[in-house]
């Protein structure tokens, strides 16, 4: 369902600026998979409704052949994007997918799921992103539920500039994206940004909102001394009352992944995969999973 109408024109009045940028640090997870972590615990209040963004990129099977084996979730929502590469999902609501390149995968673990996620190949390069999306307190303990989105079931959008989009969740250019959430409104954009070219984005002011840059390419944003964002950088943007978006401009050929959400403003409590309100519900989850009622 590529789109192909007209899209709408928008053009930012006063756009965001770059408040911080953040290097990812060096990991690994799952089974020893490699991975950058992005967005890391420390920055979850600053950027609310988001708990966690990895990016992984790899030609080494060494670096992922280990996959992510059976695993528990409880208390917020994981959403994979997958750029190259396969994976396998197999989940205890009796979900069975394959990630394959240009899909999504939208996890609502709700009280409970558990699930592995292991490669589907043994050579050649995978690459992609998790991000975790929060539930408000009130949704927390809501069914779990998943979605695959196959690559021709996410929007395309393509600008006349060339400037290429991926509307994964929220709205763009007045195209509906392949997911919409309720509480918090998650913007997702996959952005193809061709060299010279800008692209501007309508973003709610009260939404926190940061840009992931990857492919090689260095963006330009707003002004100021942090305004050049290199490759394999995450720009959080200011919030600013009177923004009504953010303008991004490509220097040389770039990828962007532009992310904001509507903040919660609820405590956080993290315990590994368990992300709930406070150190009881914490408790229980583990007490839950141990006596394997998690996602019963
Ligand atoms: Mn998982």
């Amino acid at each position: 369902m590529n789109i192909t109408t007209t899209p709408t024109s928008f053009s930012v009045q006063r756009s965001r600026q770059v408040e911080r940028l953040v290097r990812g640090q060096p990991t690994s997870d799952g089974d020893g998979v490699k991975l950058t972590r992005v967005l890391t615990q420390p920055l979850q209040k600053r950027l609310d409704p988001f708990l966690m963004l990895d990016a992984f990129g790899s030609d080494a099977a060494s670096d992922y052949i280990g996959g992510f084996p059976s695993h528990p979730h409880r208390g917020f929502e994981t959403v994979t994007i997958m750029l190259e590469g396969r994976m396998r999902h197999k989940d205890s609501v009796g979900n069975v997918g394959l990630l394959e390149p240009g899909s999504v995968q939208w996890m609502t673990a709700g009280r409970g799921i558990i699930h592995s996620e292991m490669p589907e190949q043994e050579e050649g390069r995978m690459a992609g992103f998790q991000l975790w999306v929060n539930l408000a307190a009130k949704d927390k303990m809501t069914a779990p539920a998943y979605r695959d989105v196959a690559p021709a079931d996410v929007p395309v959008v393509t600008l006349d500039c060339g400037v290429k989009l991926r509307v994964i969740a929220g709205q763009a250019r007045g195209v509906a994206g392949a997911v919409q959430r309720p509480t918090t409104e998650p913007l997702v954009l996959d952005i193809v940004l061709p060299a010279g070219q800008t692209f501007d984005a309508a973003l709610p002011a009260g939404h926190n909102a940061f840009v992931y840059v990857y492919g090689g390419g260095v963006v330009t944003i707003g002004e100021g001394a942090s305004a050049r964002v290199e490759s394999e950088r995450m720009a959080i943007l200011t919030n600013d009352a009177t923004a009504d978006g953010v303008r991004l401009k490509a220097e040389t050929d770039a990828r962007v992944l532009l992310v904001a959400g509507a903040p919660l403003n609820e405590s956080i409590a993290q315990y590994g995969p368990f992300v709930m309100n406070t150190t009881a519900e914490l408790q229980q989850a583990v007490s839950d999973f141990q006596r394997g009622a998690l996602a019963a």
